[in-house]
């Protein structure tokens, strides 16, 4: 089993920000923003390529109301999912950061970012 399946099973802790049926948003163990909450969804998928359409439309609406119970729905934020090992994901539970509290920096993610393209 996982280790996001198993915060959804109660089998390791989590600091929790809100829950439904569905969805759960937990604080980020290694925050890398003021605000770095992580939102995954109950059942298990492994990545955004295999997310269907109906639990992208629930998991839009629960960010929304985790943003708006932050604080941080006005100010803005940033939501981000790490597809695959090009995208740098460690964790293969579909999952979505959450980054806000402060205005974040944004460039390229490598030196010469055309090189290869
Ligand atoms: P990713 O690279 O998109 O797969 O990111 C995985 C994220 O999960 C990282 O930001 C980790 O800090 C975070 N993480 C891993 N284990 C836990 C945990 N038990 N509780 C909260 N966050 C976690």
């Amino acid at each position: 089993m996982c280790i996001f399946c198993k915060i959804v099973n109660n089998e390791i802790p989590s600091n929790k920000v809100l829950e439904n049926d569905d969805f759960i948003a937990f604080h980020d163990l290694h925050p890398k923003a003021p605000i770095h909450v992580l939102v995954i969804p109950k059942k298990h998928v492994d990545c955004f390529q295999d997310a269907g359409a109906e639990m992208m439309a629930g998991i839009t609406t629960f960010i929304q109301e985790v943003t708006t119970l932050l604080g941080i729905d006005k100010t803005g934020y940033r939501v981000i999912t790490n597809n695959g090992e090009d995208g740098g994901q460690e964790v293969y539970h579909l999952h979505f950061h959450i980054m806000g509290g402060a205005k974040l920096p944004f460039g390229h993610m490598i030196d010469e970012p055309h090189k290869n393209m």
